[in-house]
């Protein structure tokens, strides 16, 4: 089976091939709709598959079997990735409100798509999909009820395919089914969330309404008092992006690459320091949460670039967590093996890259061979 993978995000597109899941190739077009960039989307497609048919890999996108758009948004409406239709499209916009960014940019991919190669089916897999089961006390805010039930005003969290997909994966390393694992799954990229694992499903995670609530993040603030923004707004500031763009590690030492900030503080940059510390304290506020409410934990797994590459993040985190249960080896740490527990360790810390793409081919696969 030949499935397509799309991530449309507002001026750019991803792309990845894959042959019965494995990836044979992918690609990015950059600068859609910007000065010296193509066009649109429709033209951003074009160059895909100019790219791929001359390549060998492909003959024309019409023949492929299927197609897995990365949406961001599904609300509550979506629980599970669904094979797109009209009235899937039609939801898919009324939730625009909700992701403002990043749903328009999705529906371009799909409506694109469907002019490009009309018989192919075509699925949307959501990264808030994998968090809609989780309890209402997780995800209702103490604020007046019309809030979430005339608006929608709730906690709906995201990188849910990325949670989805390392919980599976760290499943087979324990040897028992999903549904059986108690994890607490912690994505370190970019955007970061942590996510709590309840017998193989989302019950809590640490983005909200969102993708700016929880973790510190590259230039997101994560979590602070809700009164800063009102203050800033009063102010005339513009609070979306400071908070938004200019926060996150990013503000606290001017930075938002990671690996440069451990170099930095390595060489003794005191506000490079401070960042990491700052980081590493919100993620270990998250992870003993979770580890609270799950109670029983089988084990917890780093991911995505920070997670996958930093030993000294998974250090940072893991230190003096022994009450918990965490027993850290730091030469497998540091060598960074696949699992870095200690062998008599009661929670596994496991590493475990993330391929976001990858699980959206599957679950394609699976929907179309419903
Ligand atoms: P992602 O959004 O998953 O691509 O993650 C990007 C983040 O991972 C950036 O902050 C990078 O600096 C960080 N990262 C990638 N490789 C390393 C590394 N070897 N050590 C520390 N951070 C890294």
């Amino acid at each position: 089976m030949r499935i397509l993978v799309l991530n449309a995000g507002s001026s750019s597109l991803k792309y990845e091939l894959f042959d019965n899941l494995e990836s044979v190739a992918s690609g990015v077009v950059e600068h859609i709709g910007e000065p010296g960039g193509v066009k649109d989307h429709e033209a951003a497609l074009e160059m895909a598959e100019k790219r791929l048919v001359e390549g060998g890999f492909l003959e024309s996108f019409a023949r492929l079997d299927g197609i897995g758009h990365r949406v961001v948004h599904g609300g509550e409406r979506f629980v599970a990735p669904t094979r797109i239709d009209e009235t899937v499209v039609e939801a898919i916009r009324e939730l625009i409100p909700l992701a403002p960014l990043h749903n328009p940019a999705n529906l371009q991919g799909i409506e694109s798509m469907a002019k490009k190669a009309p018989g192919v089916p075509q699925v949307a897999v959501f990264d808030t999909a994998f968090h809609q089961t989780m309890p209402k006390e997780a995800w209702l805010y103490a604020i007046p009820t019309e809030f979430y039930e005339r608006d929608g005003l709730r906690r709906y969290g995201f990188h849910g395919t990325s949670h989805h997909y390392v919980a599976k994966e760290a499943a087979k390393r324990l040897g028992k089914p999903l549904d059986a694992c108690n994890l607490v799954t912690m994505h370190l990229g970019n955007g970061a969330s942590l996510c709590a694992v309840w017998e193989g499903q989302s019950v809590d995670t640490s983005m909200g309404f969102t993708p700016l609530a929880g973790l510190v993040m590259g230039t997101r603030s994560g979590d602070i008092d809700p009164e800063i923004p009102i203050w800033m707004m009063k102010r005339g500031i513009d609070a979306d992006k400071v908070l938004n763009k200019q926060s996150g590690l990013k503000g606290l030492c001017g930075d938002n690459d990671l690996r440069r900030i451990e170099e930095r503080a390595a060489g003794g940059d005191a506000k490079s320091k401070t960042a990491l510390k700052v980081y590493v304290h919100r993620i270990r506020h998250y992870l003993g949460a979770y580890i609270a409410q799950l109670g029983r934990v089988d084990a917890v797994v780093f991911t995505a670039g920070v997670g996958e590459h930093s030993v000294l993040v998974r250090q940072m985190v893991c230190e003096g967590l022994e009450p918990l249960g965490l027993f850290l080896d730091t030469e497998k740490n540091l060598r960074g093996e696949a699992v870095i527990s200690a062998e008599n360790s009661p929670v596994g810390i496991f590493v475990i890259p993330t391929d976001e793409e990858k699980e959206i081919a599957v679950q394609t696969e699976a929907v179309i061979g419903r």
